[in-house]
């Protein structure tokens, strides 16, 4: 029978980093295996690809810190032709409650040393001329958040974690877990069965069926959300940065010459569907109108949809089961997963290996979903 010291199922960018991470800590016989025709076929291939430090809670802040740290040094460590466009974010607040919730959200962010700067409408218009400010109390801007390619660093783990003798599989789905007293005994496929003592499940929007796969109820849930594109514009500088409305949740940045729009649907229901919704995208398109009124006579060149991971608390869950024995999971991202991947795949090694992490992620198991834990913790910033 196959065997592996450690199986990873799902081939996204959270999956890839933890393989990559475990390899690099000494682990031999890894297996990743993903479902799709190729790695990064779900949410990692549907993201906008932003990254940023400007969260509301200390542990988004700091797993996004790690890894900003990571793909700075990411091309040269890999080996890989990635770039990482540290080109900001911008989050404008349209009244005066944001603009206070925004503050606030500021002075933590420093004090766990992020740098950002509080911008006048005036300077939000030195930084984009394009954009119409009138409404504009104030924005944040942080210079080190950006815009990566998520599939060349997705590429970039899975050309490593080969070298470093992973060895990784698309179309072959896992369709069930190996429990025996109440350990972790294998990983079943159509193409067999591995033997293993420990699995991690990485498998973003479909984490919980992997996790019932072995008794388990995680709560994370697939929520569809929308991007377009439009052709190229001559106005669009590639050093725009990420624009966020904090009103509408609209976010813009360049993409291709043009500029890439997304934006959450509010009444969205929890579903596998991925699916265009052609009068939403319409939507997207009208608030970017509203905030770059010369985009009036833009092209749209692209839509699609992809599936957010998201939890009731929308931080991830990082989890070593006592029940069974020898699982793991690391997903619900709930829409941060590539900007927080490199961080996530050390973490996630650590936790396995040490069972004790660098990161403090106490708040970030299962635990905080029982009555008695979850109370009053919630990621709030809008996109
Ligand atoms: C429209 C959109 C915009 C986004 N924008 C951003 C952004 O700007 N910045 C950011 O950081 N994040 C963004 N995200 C979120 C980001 O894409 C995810 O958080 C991240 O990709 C999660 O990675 P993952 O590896 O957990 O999930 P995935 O990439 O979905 O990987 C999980 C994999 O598991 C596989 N799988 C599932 N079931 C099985 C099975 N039974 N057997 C084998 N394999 C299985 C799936 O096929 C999938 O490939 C966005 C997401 C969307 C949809």
């Amino acid at each position: 029978m196959e065997r592996a010291e450690v199986v990873i199922v799902g081939g996204g960018i959270i999956g890839a980093s933890i393989a990559y991470h475990l390899a690099m800590r000494g682990i031999k016989d890894i297996v990743l295996l993903e479902k799709e025709l190729f790695f990064g076929a779900e949410s990692t291939g549907k993201c906008a690809g932003g990254i940023r430090a400007q969260f509301t809670t200390p542990i988004n802040i700091q797993l996004s810190l790690a890894s900003i740290a990571a793909f700075e040094r990411f091309a040269e460590e890999m080996g890989a032709p990635v770039a990482f466009h540290q080109v900001g974010y911008l989050f404008m607040s349209t009244d005066p409650a944001q603009w206070e919730a925004a503050q606030r959200a500021v002075q933590l962010q420093r004090s766990l040393g992020v740098e950002v700067q509080l911008l006048t409408a005036e300077q939000v218009n030195d930084l984009v001329p394009d954009l119409r400010t009138d409404d504009v109390v104030g924005a944040t801007y942080s210079a080190k958040d950006g815009l990566a390619d998520p599939h060349e660093f997705l590429q970039g783990y899975v050309k490593r974690n080969r070298e470093l003798g992973v060895r990784a599989f698309a179309q072959r789905p896992v369709t069930g877990l190996e429990v025996k007293g109440g350990r972790i005994q294998g990983v079943v496929t159509p193409a067999g069965t591995i033997s293993t003592p420990r699995v991690v499940n990485a498998a973003g929007a479909w984490a919980a069926q992997i996790a019932r796969m072995a008794g388990v109820d995680v709560p994370i849930v697939p929520v569809r959300r929308h991007i377009a594109t439009t052709a190229p514009l001559p106005f669009i500088s590639t050093t725009y940065p990420m624009m966020v409305d904090n009103g509408s949740g609209l976010y813009m940045h360049p993409e291709s010459g043009g500029l890439l729009m997304g934006m959450a649907k509010r009444d969205e229901p929890p579903a596998y569907r991925t699916d265009v919704d052609e009068d939403f995208v319409m939507e997207i398109v009208g608030a970017a109108v509203d905030r770059i009124p010369s985009l009036e006579t833009a092209e749209i060149n692209s839509a699609w949809a992809g599936l957010y991971e998201v939890t009731p608390d929308h931080h991830a869950i990082f989890e070593a089961h006592t029940e069974p024995e020898g699982l793991f999971t690391c997903a619900g991202f709930s829409g941060h997963g590539f900007m927080q991947s490199p961080a996530a795949g050390e973490t996630m090694a650590e936790l396995i290996l040490d069972a004790r992490t660098t990161l403090d992620i106490s708040d970030l198991g299962l635990a905080r979903f029982s009555t008695t834990n979850h109370q009053g913790r919630e990621e709030v910033m809008v996109i």
